[in-house]
């Protein structure tokens, strides 16, 4: 089993390499969550993480045989420009969705001369409203 450093344990003699610093951030199309971590680093020692704003996935996850599966976070601090920026920009695809298409089908039948409710065709006749809906014919 291999040896896992504390990260409050002194550096062992000799010990070259030591602390550092790691920054991960994820979101599209902004980065818009990010997780530091404190590393760990000496000779035969297991590099250990210590996430501060992140969940670190469990050791349980072992069986995947990602080596770097222990140390992979889940980040939780937000990065609030590129929150606000990814916000706006799915509200406005999720709107497009919603009512994009409708909208588009009221344009297509107004265009043709149809009532926009039910398609009936309104052309070569007068009408204040749909003979066949009851809408009001503009
Ligand atoms: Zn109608």
């Amino acid at each position: 089993m291999a040896h896992v450093q504390p990260l409050d344990a002194p550096r062992p003699p000799g010990a070259v390499s030591g602390w550092g610093m790691s920054l991960f951030q994820a979101g599209w199309p902004c980065r818009c969550v990010e997780a530091r971590t404190d590393t760990v680093n000496y000779p035969g020692v297991i590099p250990k993480a210590d996430w501060r704003t992140a969940v670190k996935l469990p050791e349980s996850l072992d069986f995947l045989r990602i080596k770097e599966a222990r140390y992979r976070p889940l980040p939780l601090r937000p990065i609030w420009p590129g929150f606000a920026i990814n916000t706006v920009f799915y509200a406005a695809i999720l709107w497009l969705l919603m009512f994009g298409v409708f909208t588009t089908r009221s344009l297509i039948r107004r265009k043709r001369g149809h009532c926009i409710k039910c398609s009936y065709d309104l052309r070569g006749a007068e009408h204040e409203a749909c003979p066949e809906c009851g809408v009001e014919v503009s």
